[in-house]
């Protein structure tokens, strides 16, 4: 009942059509959006989730994610102050309805990066994102990019290919995603990414010009 009146709360608020990032960890979709947000600065903006797990080297918090206990995530999620939680590989993810308010109330392309409970849990609000997938070309190049990446000890490696497993099949329902991208050379899953999002780049594109 809430999460309807605020999601219609964004929708009635909202400027650009937000964008919805999903795929299987490892698929390249930080990568992604990372070369998005730089060349379109002032078009995109990230929403910002929590999570529970510890900041990988170089991520910042704030930027990448806000890093906090289970104890104040639990707090939050009961306090209401999420539009979608989801647990993945032993932790607590989370967008907070403050994190999407912020990047619309610049009237920016709101980008949520997001596993499939979220997706199927946007779903059920009217934020009315477009939802793109990100997929890789296959499960041993997905292996190839986690360890390559360092980033995961291997009980997470593991983990998160048996999630990858269940949720390229899941991602696969008619009707789930708008948009399939394989991220197999980087620049041509770029141009594709660009490409789905043309429309709705220069429409903001206008508007920031116009006022
Ligand atoms: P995700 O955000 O989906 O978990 P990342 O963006 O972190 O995935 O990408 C996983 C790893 O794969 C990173 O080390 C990244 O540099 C690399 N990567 C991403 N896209 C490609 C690509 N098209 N070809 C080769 N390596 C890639
Ligand atoms: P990672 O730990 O690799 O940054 O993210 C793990 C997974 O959590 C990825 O599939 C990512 O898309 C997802 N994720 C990140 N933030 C959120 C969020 O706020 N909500 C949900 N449901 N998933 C998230």
């Amino acid at each position: 009942m809430y999460m309807r009146y605020f999601s219609r709360l964004f929708s009635a608020m909202a400027g650009p059509r937000p964008v919805v990032l999903s795929g299987p960890s490892g698929a390249g979709k930080s990568t992604l959006l990372k070369k998005l947000m730089k060349e379109y600065d002032s078009v995109f903006g990230f929403s910002v989730s929590h999570t529970t797990r510890k900041p990988r080297p170089g991520e910042v918090n704030g930027k990448d994610y806000h890093y906090v206990t289970r104890e104040a995530m639990q707090a939050a999620i009961d306090g209401d102050e999420f539009i979608e939680n989801a647990e993945f590989s032993g932790n607590l993810y989370g967008t907070s309805k403050a994190a999407v308010q912020d990047v619309q109330a610049k009237n920016l392309i709101c980008i949520l990066d997001i596993d499939m409970q979220g997706v199927r849990n946007i779903k059920r609000t009217d934020l009315n994102p477009i939802y793109i997938s990100i997929q890789p070309p296959s499960m041993d190049v997905l292996e190839k990019r986690l360890r390559d990446r360092n980033t995961e000890c291997e009980e997470s490696l593991q983990k998160r290919l048996n999630i990858a497993k269940v949720d390229m099949e899941l991602s696969k329902e008619p009707g789930m995603f708008d948009v399939v991208i394989i991220n197999d050379h980087l620049d041509v899953a770029y141009v594709q990414l660009k490409e789905t999002l043309l429309q709705e780049i220069n429409s903001v594109k206008k508007i920031s010009a116009s006022s």
